[in-house]
């Protein structure tokens, strides 16, 4: 059986120096706000490239904190509005309704799976104050027009970077920037099964904005930057020592992790030949995708699903729901969006992850190379 992902087999890599970092962590006996938090703090800075990280509890409450502190700050009021790729991940959406932000649901370029930034002009209106993009499936959204659009409607631009940590942007004249230090501000995810997964739920903010970087880090920590002293109606939402202490370890092997996620989508887009599948787009420079997933289209996704499953191979579908679609925002459920639509019908995510056996990618591609929809 191949499985969709293998954390044991991920996480069995660095085991001997999991466990001792935990050891250590459990006869020091410091389990919140110390020195490992602090350390992994200053190691994703120097990784990202951003001047500040604040670590916390989940990357929805990453997008969460960095919503609630430009409210606290008065850069944004309830009722603005923040637009939102229509196909992303439901928790992009969660962040901005809990703050009392109005999202605009912007459709996706069918070729990225990203925001299509040539709607997002159309789509703003006199209260709209941000645009919060998602570097889906791994893949870096963005774009010189982006920031050009931005600027001429003075927008913040917040990165949902929970699927890119990573990755990079390529501009014009040459340079480079990773997502996380694009925007004004990005939520940064290490669930498990993300990229840089940690061995529980934990989160991260990175920005340039000193200002909005206190003002986070006091609102994930009840709203006080002093001990009992309590300025804003904040949050507990902070990053266990632990943690901090396993993502200092596996940080180190992130890029590498990351190329070899590259190379096995170098393999399948090479060699998967079927008429019946559309591959995933390249992208112009390969360090702008660390392939957090690898999302293939057909119209008879189902089949092409259960036939995998019958040979003992583990798929997903990111997402079956699309957020419009759902029951928790029900005032939206009659609204439509094509291209959304499509991409949730069609779309089917293959295994790739970084100690996958190259015989398993081997045995996937000649599976679907012989498979056959015959409607
Ligand atoms: C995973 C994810 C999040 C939320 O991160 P958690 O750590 O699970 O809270 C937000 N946005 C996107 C696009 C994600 O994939």
């Amino acid at each position: 059986m191949i499985k969709f992902l293998d954390l044991q087999k991920i996480n069995a890599q660095y085991a001997d120096e999991l466990k001792q970092v935990a050891a250590e962590i459990i006869d020091k006996g410091w389990f919140l706000l110390g020195e490992r938090v602090k350390l992994f703090e200053q190691q994703f800075c120097d990784f990202i490239g951003a001047k500040h990280t604040i670590a916390c509890a989940n990357g929805l409450d990453a997008l969460r904190l960095i919503l609630k502190a430009h409210i606290e700050l008065g850069v944004l009021q309830e009722g603005d509005e923040v637009i939102v790729p229509a196909n992303t991940y439901i928790a992009s959406i969660l962040a901005i309704t809990d703050n009392r932000l109005k999202p605009v649901l912007v459709e996706p370029d069918i070729k990225t799976f990203n925001l299509d930034i040539s709607l997002v002009e159309q789509a703003i209106t006199p209260k709209t104050k941000a645009i919060m993009i998602v570097h889906l499936y791994g893949r870096t959204c963005w774009s010189e027009e982006l920031e050009v659009i931005a600027k001429k409607y003075s927008l913040k631009i917040i990165e949902d970077n929970a699927q890119a940590v990573g990755a990079y942007y390529h501009f014009n004249d040459d340079t480079k920037k990773r997502t996380g230090n694009l925007g004004n501000a990005a939520g940064n995810s290490f669930y498990p099964g993300k990229n840089l997964g940690a061995l529980g739920d934990s989160g991260a903010v990175t920005t340039n904005d000193e200002q909005l970087a206190s003002t986070i880090r006091a609102l994930a920590n009840y709203g006080s930057a002093e001990k009992y002293v309590n300025k804003y109606q904040g949050l507990n939402s902070r990053m266990d020592e632990i943690q901090a202490a396993f993502l200092s370890v596996k940080l180190k092997y992130l890029d590498a992790e990351n190329e070899i996620r590259r190379k096995i989508a170098d393999y399948y887009l090479e060699n998967i030949k079927n008429e019946q599948i559309i591959l995933p787009y390249p992208t112009a420079h390969r360090e702008s995708n660390v392939q957090h997933l690898f999302v293939i289209r057909t119209k008879y996704r189902d089949e092409l699903q259960k036939y995998l499953t019958k040979n003992d191979i583990q798929t997903l579908i990111h997402y079956p729901i699309p957020p419009h679609k759902q029951k928790a925002y029900a005032e939206w459920n009659s609204l439509s969006f094509p291209i959304t639509e499509k991409i949730h019908d069609e779309a089917l995510s293959l295994p790739i992850y970084s100690s996958m056996e190259n015989e398993e990618v081997l045995t996937i591609v000649n599976l679907i190379n012989k498979w056959k929809n015959d409607h």
